[in-house]
């Protein structure tokens, strides 16, 4: 969340909608409110050059009554408390909507990591552990990369956990590469996880597969693997797919008369998920600037790039034959955009459901971990899928008994799961 818009007050006006829906005791709803721990830290960092630099660290865990906290960590220059307090709510809620036993937690440090040497980047991750290794472990808090992070900065994190704690203990982070503790299928699991919802709402809604085409918004780890997906499992078309240009400052939609071939597409495209224009042109892509995406004919759509893009001004252009959206990325779709589904009849799939194949899998490899005993790909993948269908199956259920818009609905399942845990535990 950027500019003006408090994501914290945000997050709470979500809850307090829902609670009241569900009839919520408002002694239990005030506990649910706020983050049940939160710790703002300074980190001091000997720079390379010899000077000590201080840095702002977070970690906020907002309810473990389903299991330990689970959360990424973000190197963000304009991290807020407040922010990490939203962030660590919403995990709450996805995981309890997946039924992943593991709460919502979030950690931050207010820092522009490209600014940092590797060994700068290294120390402060280590600082950060040191800071916090009391308050988190495998039956804790187990944090993960997120914006500014990445799979080695984890390997550094649970290296300074596993010194501090005396004995290897992989499972305190996820996130972590293949071959140092990381899971099978993690690349795959939010795309996959996606079309594996796509798949359940179009049985629902008796549309078959093979006769579907999806608009896709971006081409990086998301997009990708619901892309892949979609054609591959789902035996549909994509219509098109699309990218941010750094060079051009512009987003491009990339489509082929054809449908496009997202395995051909995945070897012209870059770590950060921009497609090679001019290898695309030269196989037969068409390219057109600016937000085309969203026009194209499609019965689905699958926004899996940025927040706010489906929006009083887009959703308007969409085709009028789109019947799913699919929300792969994490908050793509306005209130106003909510409001023109409902009075079109268009079914969405919300995010926290929809792209909570990430997590799920995260799950599996701290699992993985603690038993160190490693699955195949196939197996996370199939357990994905069952975690998934589950979720998906709740959310409807509990859509249609309560007639009430799927995003509220899956907010209905994932408070009341919390509600309950907290009940059994006797903390309310
Ligand atoms: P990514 O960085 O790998 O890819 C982002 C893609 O979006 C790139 O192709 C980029 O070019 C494109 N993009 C950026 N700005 C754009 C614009 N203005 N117009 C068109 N395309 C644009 O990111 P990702 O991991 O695929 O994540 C995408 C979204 O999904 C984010 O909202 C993220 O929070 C959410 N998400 C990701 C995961 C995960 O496991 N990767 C899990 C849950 C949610």
């Amino acid at each position: 969340m950027t500019g003006q818009i408090n994501a914290f007050e945000m997050a709470q006006r979500q809850f307090d909608g829902v609670a009241k829906l569900l009839n919520l005791d408002p002694q239990i709803a005030e506990v649910l409110r706020w983050p049940m721990r939160e710790y703002s830290f300074r980190i001091p960092v000997r720079m390379d050059d010899g000077s000590l630099r201080v840095f702002q660290g977070y970690r906020v865990q907002h309810n473990d009554a389903r299991g330990p906290n689970k959360g990424g960590i973000r190197f963000h220059p304009s991290e807020t408390f407040d922010t990490v307090r939203a962030l660590a709510t919403w995990m709450t809620w996805k995981c309890a909507v997946a039924d992943i036993p593991l709460g919502g937690g979030k950690g931050g440090v207010v820092v522009d990591p490209s600014t940092l040497s590797t060994t700068e980047k290294e120390r402060l991750c280590r600082g950060w552990v040191q800071v916090m290794w009391k308050n988190i472990g495998p039956r804790l808090d187990v944090p993960a990369p997120d914006v500014g992070t990445t799979a080695q900065m984890m390997g550094w994190m649970m290296d300074e956990y596993s010194k501090l704690v005396g004995e290897y203990t992989p499972g305190v982070f996820t996130g972590k590469p293949l071959g140092g503790g990381g899971s099978e299928g993690r690349t795959e699991a939010t795309g996959f996880g996606v079309i594996y919802t796509v798949r359940e709402a179009m049985k629902f809604l008796n549309i078959d597969p093979k006769n579907s085409v999806a608009a896709i918004e971006g081409f990086g780890n998301v997009a990708q693997y619901a892309a892949i997906g979609f054609t591959e499992m789902l035996g549909g078309k994509v219509a098109c797919v699309s990218c941010w240009d750094r060079n051009d400052k512009t987003s491009y939609t990339y489509s082929h008369k054809d449908g496009v071939n997202p395995r051909f597409l995945l070897t012209i495209t870059d770590q950060y998920g921009t497609i090679d224009k001019k290898k695309a042109l030269d196989a037969g892509y068409i390219l057109e600037e600016g937000d085309k995406w969203i026009e194209k004919e499609a019965n689905v759509l699958i926004p899996a790039a940025i927040e706010g893009h489906v929006n009083a001004d887009t959703v308007k252009k969409i085709s009028k034959s789109v019947k799913i959206v699919a929300e792969g990325a994490n908050g793509p779709c306005t209130p106003e955009a909510d409001e023109y589904f409902k009075a079109n009849g268009i079914f969405n799939i919300p995010d926290f459901l929809c792209n909570a194949g990430g997590v799920t899998t995260s799950y599996f490899e701290s699992v993985q971990n603690d038993m160190n005993f490693y699955w195949t790909k196939e197996e996370v993948l199939q357990k994905l899928d069952t975690k998934m269908t589950q979720a998906f199956q709740a959310v409807l259920d509990m859509s249609l008994k309560e007639k009430v818009y799927m995003r509220d609905a899956a907010y209905m399942v994932a408070i009341d799961r919390v509600v309950k845990a907290m009940q059994l535990r006797g903390w309310v």
